[in-house]
């Protein structure tokens, strides 16, 4: 397979689901005016696992937050199956690092239906009913439908919340470092499963994280940002790692050559000093 980032190969869509065009995003502080990303501009298209890759800071949150509709841009746009993305809505579900994203009085049941009463999916709680249950077992949490949050383990807590996202059928599915609160084992199996479920659903993700592996296990399309303000430094094509292991060489190959263009500037510097 080619090095174009293009959609899935076989898939023929006729339009990207979100188009990110030119997207300036900044901040205004009584003090000072800090532009989070210049002109960053990137495709996605249905049933991607499109993952934004790059150090703390180059405004991968800030770019999620402007798909979400909660931050505007000063420059370019943002569109969703065509139509300008100006506020929040229930076509765009965002699932976060932390947490305490649950309601804490409800359990896992209720912060589904909640989710699902609220977002306008469901008017009839006996669907919405259905449909939580549903998602829990797709999350592999059937023996804790009526548990309260505080008893579930950090994994447990992240498995809720990706249920109660996918229950809502967004169109895209926002995911904010969804697992990197998480131990370092749990993290994989969540990867895991994560890729189960998309095996299921063929849903479509837009995927934060600051782990080159974690792009590489997670995403089918990677772009990979420069440090502040983020600009697109590349886009890059994951396909070829599907149904392979962590450890192959292809993955390890497409490891490196990410490591390498984040860390550009300073391998030129350590070139100066002799090593090995
Ligand atoms: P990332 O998610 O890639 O770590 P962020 O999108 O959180 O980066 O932040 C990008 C830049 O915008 C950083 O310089 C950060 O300090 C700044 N920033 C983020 N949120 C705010 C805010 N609410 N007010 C002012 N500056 C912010
Ligand atoms: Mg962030």
């Amino acid at each position: 397979m080619g090095e174009s980032a293009q959609p899935a190969a076989g898939a023929t869509p006729a339009a990207p689901l979100l188009e990110v065009d030119g997207v300036t995003l900044q901040y205004k502080t009584k003090e000072h005016l800090i532009t989070a990303t210049y002109r960053v501009g990137f495709q996605v298209y249905a049933a991607d696992r499109f993952v934004l890759l790059g150090p703390s800071g180059c405004g991968k949150s800030t770019l999620l937050k402007g798909v979400a509709g909660y931050l505007k841009p000063v420059e370019g746009q943002m569109r969703l199956k065509g139509r300008e993305i100006t506020e929040p809505g229930p076509d765009r579900v965002m699932v976060f690092q932390e947490f305490d994203q649950l309601l804490p009085w409800k359990t896992v049941k209720q912060n589904i239906t909640f989710a699902l009463m609220n977002g306008g999916r469901c008017t009839n709680r006996r669907e919405a009913d259905e449909i939580a249950v549903e998602y829990i077992r797709k999350v592999k949490l059937d023996r804790f439908e009526d548990t309260y949050p505080h008893m579930l383990s950090g994994g447990m807590k992240q498995r809720v919340a990706i249920a109660r996202g996918m229950a809502m059928e967004p169109d895209i599915l926002l995911m904010d470092e969804p697992f990197a609160a998480l131990d370092a084992l749990t993290r994989r199996q969540m990867q895991d499963e994560l890729l189960a479920l998309w095996e299921d659903t063929h849903f479509t993700v837009l995927f934060v994280t600051h782990s080159i592996e974690e792009a590489c296990i997670v995403g089918s399309r990677i772009l990979v940002l420069s440090p502040h303000p983020g600009q697109v430094k590349a886009e890059l094509n994951a396909h070829h790692l599907e149904h392979h292991n962590v450890g192959d060489e292809d993955f390890a190959q497409l490891q490196r050559k990410i490591h390498d263009m984040l860390f550009a500037d300073r391998i030129l510097e350590e070139e100066a000093s002799p090593h090995g």
